[in-house]
């Protein structure tokens, strides 16, 4: 038996206006064939397709497509567009015949030609491999499920949880439920859009308080019966602007569950988080209120998301909002926050480690929604931040945002890095050189998955009102091409 693997992954972000090219996909790594099994075995929904593949007894070849990923930000360019889905498909027809296929997609993948990325990629393989072979693909939470990658797909399994930390076990219950097609399950599945959308803040399904904690419990319960495939609530990217925008319930059973329950179950819970829809509202706070009170915090870790800035919402990561608060205090211990600024880097780079001088940081990326900040500082380290990032997001996964520096104005350290990446890891102050846990103030660009790293660490946390390409109240922005009427933007019954 051939199965044949590969990964489509970004979540891209229509308000950021910086393409996605060619260039962010080579720099976060294109894997080819057997590359791909070698390099991800341990790795996200990749290494769980593999492991579990691995401990089938018949063990099956496992064949490796391509795997194509890229760090969240703007839609991915057209010719881009063209040679991912050409790089898969020509992948899937070389390497022969095949008995199924399994797929690590994010499902909010936007181009400047496609809107739904993953559904024509869906549909060309299904036309390619035509009705009978199953085709499994796993999805993030924060998918746009559409009609079209429902109509191409046997079962979409999606991640249950936000801060993501079941991503390696999505690819695992993924590779379970081909497992159960190709044992002779016929899949039922029942799919519900439900007209809304919401912020990323307060979805936070390991949260005993949150609505999502037990939307998290009842379809994880669901997965427990034998009959059911797959059972997913997809919250959805909410900064795209494109076509059949909105949230999904989705609810695959076998052929031979008790009649109707997939419809039942998935109309529910449907109904369920449509009426809940405003508990994912956040509370956001001031800056100035936020840094006030971390200042005046003697001890302990005060993290403040700048979930407008968010790198992993697909945001630029170049704002100086929070930062030209902070320095207009003298802190103690130090104060970590986070730019993406090549520029700076290189500036930092000929000027040498132990060097002052007046630099202007920040808004080259974003000049719309940000503001340079002209600071004296002092390069305390240049580095590469390449480290293995695990939490959320991650299961040993490599990062490399290239090379790095860290400057220094009265206690307020700034990293800033040449690419955009997880401006929230602890792994990523910690390859700079710096404590994060033992920080006064620590700035996380995230909205909500940094709570994965930070929550039982930090003696208090605000989420800010910022501006970016990954604000919550993203309703307010010039939105073209959704469909209306949609939630929050319209009332609706
Ligand atoms: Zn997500």
């Amino acid at each position: 038996m051939r199965i044949a693997i590969g990964q489509l992954w970004q979540e891209t972000n229509t308000l950021n206006l910086l393409p996605t090219t060619r260039a962010d996909f080579e720099a976060f790594g294109i894997f080819e064939g057997t590359q791909l099994i070698d390099r991800f075995a341990e790795t996200n929904e990749l290494g769980g397709f593999i492991q579990t593949l691995r401990a089938w007894p018949e063990q099956p070849e496992i064949v490796g497509l391509m795997r194509f990923a890229a760090w969240p930000s703007g839609p991915v360019t057209s010719s881009m567009f063209t040679m991912l889905m050409d790089g898969m498909v020509d992948a899937l027809e070389r390497v022969g015949k095949i008995d199924a296929v399994l797929l690590a997609l994010h499902g909010s993948m936007v181009a400047e030609c496609e809107p739904d990325v993953e559904g024509h990629l869906l549909a060309r393989i299904r036309q390619l491999i035509g009705p009978n072979i199953p085709l499994v693909a796993t999805l993030d939470l924060h998918a746009n499920v559409t009609q079209r990658m429902v109509d191409n797909a046997d079962v979409l399994p999606l991640y249950h949880t936000a801060p993501h930390v079941d991503v390696m076990s999505t690819g695992k219950r993924g590779a379970k439920a081909l497992r159960r097609l190709l044992d002779g399950a016929r899949p039922v599945t029942a799919f519900r859009k439900i007209p809304m959308v919401v912020p990323a803040e307060r979805a936070n399904t390991q949260d005993p308080d949150s609505f999502s904690f037990g939307v998290r419990k009842t379809l994880e319960s669901w997965e427990r019966n034998p009959f059911v495939l797959s059972a997913g609530l997809a919250t959805v990217q909410p900064w795209l602007d494109i076509p059949e925008l909105g949230s999904a319930v989705l609810v695959t059973t076998t052929h031979d569950a008790p009649p109707g329950w997939a419809e039942t179950s998935c109309a529910n819970l449907a109904k369920e988080v449509w009426t809940h829809r405003r508990d994912y509202l956040p509370t956001l706070v001031d800056i100035a209120d936020a840094v006030r009170a971390a200042h005046q915090q003697p001890d302990g870790l005060t993290v403040i998301s700048d979930s407008a800035d968010a790198t992993t919402s697909g945001s630029t990561g170049d704002s100086t909002a929070v930062l030209s608060e902070l320095v207009k205090y003298a802190w103690p211990r130090p104060a970590l926050v986070t730019l993406v600024g090549p520029e700076t880097v290189a500036e930092a780079k000929r000027l040498g480690v132990g060097s002052e001088a007046t630099m202007t940081l920040g808004a080259t990326r974003n000049p719309r929604d940000f503001r340079p900040l002209t600071l004296p500082v002092k390069i305390a380290n240049i580095f590469d931040a390449k480290f293995i990032l695990s939490g959320h997001l991650a299961e040993k996964l490599p990062i490399d945002m290239g090379r790095c520096a860290v400057l220094v104005h009265r206690g307020v350290h700034i990293v800033v890095t040449s690419r955009s990446g997880p401006h929230f890891a602890p792994q990523l102050f910690q390859t700079a050189g710096l404590a994060p846990f033992a920080a006064a103030v620590l700035i996380a660009k995230s909205p909500c998955g940094f709570r994965a790293a930070y929550a039982e660490r930090a003696r208090q946390i605000f989420v800010v009102k910022a501006p970016g390409c990954a604000p919550s109240d993203f309703w307010k922005q010039p939105f073209k091409r959704i469909p209306r009427p949609l939630w929050p933007w319209d009332e609706l019954p």
